[in-house]
């Protein structure tokens, strides 16, 4: 019955429905546990499914409503013993089944409008998240754009004012150069001007008409270097530093905005046979035992435990926020020896604890001459209170020893172990890995009372 949905990332609202009935439907049955524990069983489902109800849990009260119909509808009937069930038991469930059926659907529905409306919010705020994305992205690129086009007028300038400079460079050179030609020419006139008499110079007009010819290859030399270099020089490096800083602010906005994830709406991730995952160790839910219980236990089975014989007792409580409260200990009719204990007219205790809307959580007894263990007949005992509640704990006290152990049997082992054990009495099973452990999910609490019923009395 400790079985887990998977219920995480399911978001249709029918689908979840769907997963919540699979797990309602989830109820074994075990041949050899006779029908009467199971019609107690349901009586327990039906308390607890009520406190979830009332506290709100809806998804754990439907699960319990449905694993009830489930049981008495469709499981134990065909249990080999059904025939013989008391018809008091089977009339009392067709009672409350009649009952149970329009709670389930209520349920059910409640469920599917509160799925429907948690799927159009989470939409809605997925719509929005991407509308939020979409504009961020826009303004990134405006802002991009917005960048290049700077940086690309910025370059241009550059260009521009450094091609100004090279050619005034280039302008102010060919002027030096055309003033040293023109001191040259001056020189050389200055020398043929010392033979100036001489009547025959042809090389006289040429060199003239060549010096007024001279200037023309210059600016043409000027024109062809200006369009060959300038554009390359500059903007090479300008290039480098243009990429440069568009990788930077680029870098530091982030491509897509992060957004809280922690809004998300709660996923129930498991349920255990009882309902909600919520506040449990190892997939249990915790049981809150007071430790004032062993002593008023102690003390109450001190005349036994002086002759060498045990004591037993039935552990009841409440259930509350996800935590059972061991609040009660109930004390039936019994026969005890050294190393048993058998309890007899358990109706009263039953009745007992209808009236007083008690769950069953557990079980404790002595062990008067031996170490706090469970044997091979607690084993079995506790198979029957572990099978109809994953939390039940069996108490062990040893006075003698001065020792308490709060055990269970181990979910993997010790109930496969035992559920397929048909011997009775002591007998041996086992040992390693061992079938029981000390519970993981048990709080010890101070200066919580207890109620100690002792049914022998009356
Ligand atoms: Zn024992
Ligand atoms: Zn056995």
């Amino acid at each position: 019955m400790a079985d887990t949905v998977p219920f995480s990332g399911i978001r249709d609202p029918s689908e979840r429905i769907r997963a919540l009935c699979r797990a309602g439907g989830q109820v074994d049955i075990d041949p050899t546990i006779p029908t009467k524990l199971y019609f107690r069983s349901g009586g327990q489902m039906i308390r607890m499914a009520t406190v979830y109800y009332d506290e709100g849990s809806l998804e754990s009260a439907f699960i319990l409503f449905t694993k009830y119909i489930t049981l008495f509808v469709e499981k134990l009937p065909r249990h080999a013993d059904y025939n013989q069930a008391s018809k008091a038991d089977i009339k009392d469930v067709k009672k409350k089944l009649q009952d149970v059926f329009p709670i389930a659907e209520e349920l059910k529905e409640k469920l599917r409008i509160k799925y429907i409306e948690e799927e159009t919010k989470r939409r809605e705020q997925e719509r929005q998240l991407q509308e939020q994305i979409a504009k961020e992205q826009e303004r990134l690129r405006l802002e991009q754009e917005k960048h290049e086009r700077e940086e690309k007028a910025r370059l241009e300038k550059l260009r521009i004012e450094s091609e100004e400079l090279w050619i005034q460079e280039q302008e102010e050179r060919f002027r030096q150069l055309q003033e040293k030609e023109k001191e040259k020419l001056e020189q050389d006139l200055a020398q043929l001007n010392i033979g100036a008499n001489t009547p025959d110079l042809p090389n006289n007009k040429t060199s003239v008409s060549g010096g007024a010819g001279y200037q023309q290859p210059i600016p043409n030399f000027v024109a062809n270097d200006l369009s060959s270099n300038t554009p390359s020089i500059p903007s090479r490096d300008l290039k480098k530093n243009v990429i440069a800083d568009s990788k930077g602010p680029g870098s530091a906005l982030p491509s897509t905005p992060s957004f809280d994830r922690s809004t998300k709406p709660a996923v129930f991730d498991h349920f255990t046979s009882i309902g909600s995952f919520e506040g449990s160790v190892k997939g249990l839910h915790p049981v809150v035992v007071p430790t004032v219980l062993m002593q008023k236990f102690l003390e109450t089975a001190k005349p036994n435990t002086d002759r060498n014989i045990e004591t037993c007792g039935i552990l009841a409580g409440k259930l509350a926020r996800n935590q059972f409260h061991i609040s009660h200990v109930l004390i039936p009719k019994q026969s005890g020896t050294s190393e048993t204990c058998t309890t007899q007219n358990e109706e009263e205790i039953f009745d007992y604890q209808d009236s007083n809307d008690l769950l069953t959580l557990g079980w404790i007894h002595t062990h008067p001459s031996q170490t706090a263990f469970l044997s091979s007949v607690d084993l079995h005992t506790h198979y029957s209170y572990q099978v109809m509640l994953p939390e039940a704990i069996a108490i062990v006290c040893s006075p003698k020893y001065q020792e308490t152990g709060v055990f269970m049997l181990t979910r993997e082992r010790g109930m496969v172990i035992i559920g397929s054990c048909r011997e009775k009495g002591f007998h041996m099973h086992p040992t390693e890995p061992p079938l029981f452990e000390n519970c993981p999910h048990v709080n010890l609490v101070d200066g919580v009372s207890v109620i100690l019923k002792d049914f022998r009395k009356s």
